[in-house]
């Protein structure tokens, strides 16, 4: 089932996501149903937050993309990144290492926005698997910055907070715009809605 995906502008998407204890239908169903969501968004990573949901999950799929290459190691073992998609990270914890690169970065829940973001240029994470396995997975390249910025979601932390003072100022019209879309979305009471018309712009 594809899941609505919330914008920017929710107080889901700066909330904290819950670890979970216990792997049930509910987190199977869920995990299949982001899967399915960032297919069909034509996404490479999806968090729970963005579909509702404050718990520690989030999806990834690179296999999409060519021009922007990644590999991976899975428990130590070199493994080819096109071929292990979707990856499925329960309870992520992640490390940081090797240099910082700048790369271009969007996400489901600003459309049409993108920035550039400083990001480490290798990630070490362990995480579980929906069978309650550990694993741990090294990554480079975009599937590394990737995996920060889904485990920056499962924290509340947005792209935005990582751009520059400058590239923030400039977007600073976009985002309002966007708050306020994302608001009328959830069919909020008209006085309100009179209230967000005096909002600058
Ligand atoms: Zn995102």
């Amino acid at each position: 089932m594809i899941l609505s995906i919330l914008q920017y502008g929710d107080p889901i998407l700066r909330a904290k996501g819950k670890q979970i204890a216990k792997i049930d239908d509910h987190i199977r169903d869920l995990a299949a149903n982001m899967i399915e969501t960032m297919h069909a968004a034509n996404g490479i990573g999806l968090a729970a937050q963005q579909v509702g949901e404050t718990l520690q999950l989030t999806v990834l799929d690179v296999s999409q993309i060519e021009d922007r290459p990644s590999t991976l190691k899975l428990n130590g073992k070199d493994v080819d990144p096109a071929t292990s998609m979707p990856l499925l990270l329960i309870n992520p914890e992640i490390e940081l290492s090797g240099e910082t690169e700048i790369g271009t970065e969007g996400c489901l829940s600003f459309p049409e926005i993108t920035g550039e973001i400083e990001r480490a240029e290798l990630t070490m994470a362990r995480a579980q698997t929906l069978e309650g396995d550990k694993i741990e997975i090294e990554a480079s390249g975009l599937l590394a910055r990737a995996i920060q910025h889904e485990v920056d979601h499962l924290n509340g932390i947005l792209f935005i907070d990582r751009m520059n003072s400058a590239a923030k100022a400039a977007l600073s019209s976009r985002l309002k715009r966007l708050q306020k879309q994302t608001k009328r979305g959830k069919r909020i009471r008209p006085q309100d809605e009179q209230a967000l018309v005096g909002e600058t712009l």
